[in-house]
């Protein structure tokens, strides 16, 4: 097999300064063969890239593209596009993939691991920051359990559109820096009904401070491997978490109080992550603990979608579509189940039952409190009152009662006056609906009390309506990456034009900002797009 090269002539490769800490400090799988296999007493396998025939960069997040220091390299270079597919390595880079298991839909699934993603490394940047690279269908690894290690260009656009969509929205998440095409076809079986076909190869290069999941401390954990587990937790806590070591004392084992502190941020970051998931209207789609970082970011975005009409039993997963763990209103309860199955293996550890039951209340107290602030400032309201229960409440079952555009709504209800009569507010209402025309006499009454109650309620509220509706605009979206926006760009790239992608990614960096000329970029779903594939629904296969 091919292996990747390290060129001696670097002028056109970009300047990355590595420092290797996870790999450094980490227990390496002793093998370097590739071939699936279960690895034990490690955290990683060095593994190489697998080269690709003709790779060529299609997009770079310019910003990330400036974070890492790169911003006087040419994105469409040779060198930039081996780099990023992996088919060269830059020096300092040491490739590995990482080991880690997770529950699936509810059961454990034993050892996963990157299939399909390898890590560059870790680059300290111009600030300072260390960033890990990691380059997902960059090829086999030890944990690809069968697999082909590639995917596919429509699963790396949505990836590459919505986590840096994601970010300016304010939601945490792991970040994209470039979308590149392999050159090389990849046979993908969207339905799972038989219809394979080949598909554009293509390589996203991921960025975050550590791509560590909940399932990578449960797999030493489920191996009674206290040593790995250990290690992997004293590595977090110093590096990710550094304010749970009392003093400072930053090489020490971490202690059951540390550890107590770090689940405990842990579950706060992930009560933060999830309310911000509900008020974009993001389903992750496999929230698996596989699929949950260490740092409560948004991680690994297969099959998720965004909410159109207000449903919360709405999940845009196929392999869901039975049981639908993962539909829109569950997600938190999910991510608390995930947080449940952390404090179980960090209790290997610890022994102790209350720091962990700690970290679990306090997951609850945020996430109540949070989802209180969150739903005043999409209401523009300047404090959680007790009858606001009934007000959200209210709301939310008229949502869900007809087919309502969430995101449309709610720029919608800022844009209402206090004077404004019913037929003026359902004038202004009306783009939110999918289908006016089931509106029942019944329905207009029940939101009209509702209108009516909301009025009285921001009447007795200290915000003037301009600070009222500024509240609005920038708590509730715009501009968020649609499913039909992202088919229509994915069409258009796999024919070779950028240029919706390119307009696209632009609109979706002030989310909460009307741009003149993209109105098309934050209408509803159209109709067309209601059952087509790639729009409503999707499949695991990537
Ligand atoms: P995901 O559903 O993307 O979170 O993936 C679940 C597991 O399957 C992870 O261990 C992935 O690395 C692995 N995986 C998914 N797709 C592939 C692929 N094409 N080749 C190898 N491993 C894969
Ligand atoms: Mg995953």
């Amino acid at each position: 097999m091919a292996t990747p090269t390290t060129p001696d002539r670097l002028t056109d490769l970009p300047p990355l300064q590595f420092d290797n800490r996870f790999r450094r400090e980490l227990p390496a799988d002793p093998m370097s063969v590739n071939h699936p296999r279960q690895v034990m007493n490690a955290a990683y396998s060095d593994t190489l890239p697998s080269p690709v025939p003709a790779p060529k960069t299609l997009s770079v997040s310019t910003e990330m593209m400036a974070r890492l220091g790169l911003s006087d390299v040419d994105p469409k270079s040779d060198g930039f596009a081996a780099l990023f597919t992996g088919n060269q390595l830059a020096p300092g880079s040491e490739p590995y993939a990482m080991n880690y298991g997770g529950h699936q839909f509810g059961q454990w699934a034993g050892q996963l691991g990157d299939g399909r993603a390898i890590n560059l490394g870790e680059v300290l940047t111009p600030t300072g920051e260390h960033l890990a690279l990691q380059l997902k269908g960059a090829g086999t690894t030890p944990y690809s359990r069968g697999a082909d290690g590639r995917a596919v260009l429509r699963s790396s656009l949505r990836e590459y559109v919505c986590s840096e969509a994601m970010h300016h929205l304010g939601v945490p998440t792991t970040r994209a820096l470039s979308l590149v095409v392999t050159g090389e076809p990849v046979l993908r079986d969207v339905l799972y009904d038989g219809n394979a076909a080949h598909e554009p190869g293509s390589v996203v290069c991921r960025v975050s401070a550590s791509f560590l999941r909940f399932g990578s401390f449960q797999l030493p954990a489920s191996r009674q491997d206290h040593d790995t587990l250990r290690q992997l937790v004293n590595h977090t806590i110093k590096h990710h978490y550094p304010n749970c070591l009392a003093d400072g004392r930053a090489s020490e084992d971490a202690d059951n109080a540390a550890i107590g502190q770090f689940f405990q941020a842990v579950c706060e970051r992930t009560a933060e992550l999830v309310v911000h998931w509900q008020r974009v209207g993001f389903v992750h789609g496999v929230l698996n603990t596989d699929n949950m970082s260490i740092l409560g970011e948004t991680i690994d975005y297969g099959p998720y979608g965004w909410l159109e009409d207000f449903d919360p039993d709405w999940t845009p997963n196929t392999t869901d579509a039975q049981f639908r763990r993962y539909r829109f209103g569950q997600q938190p309860a999910v991510v608390l189940w995930n947080l449940g199955q952390l404090a179980n293996c960090l209790h290997t550890l610890t022994d102790e039952v209350e720091p962990l039951q700690a970290g679990i209340d306090h997951f609850r107290a945020q996430f109540e409190a949070r989802w209180r602030a969150m739903m005043c400032n999409k209401l523009g309201l300047s404090a959680w009152q007790d009858s606001d229960a009934e007000l959200t409440d209210d709301l939310q079952t008229l949502l869900a009662a007809v087919e309502t555009d969430m995101t449309v709504f709610y720029r919608a209800l800022a844009k209402l006056k206090r004077e404004d009569d019913p037929d003026a507010a359902f004038n202004t209402l009306h783009p939110a609906w999918y289908r006016p025309e089931t509106l029942t006499d019944d329905y207009r009454a029940q939101l009209v009390a509702w209108l009516a109650a909301y009025r009285a309620r921001t009447d007795a509220d200290p915000l003037s309506a301009t600070e009222r509706q500024q509240k609005m605009n920038t708590t509730n979206p715009l501009y968020v990456p649609r499913n039909y926006l992202a088919q229509l760009a994915i069409d258009a790239a796999e024919q070779g034009d950028t240029g919706p992608l390119e307009r696209w990614i632009d609109a979706l960096k002030s989310p909460y900002s009307e741009q003149p000329g993209r109105d098309d970029l934050a209408e509803k779903r159209p109709d067309w797009a209601r059952t087509r594939v790639g729009c409503s629904m999707l499949s695991c296969s990537s």
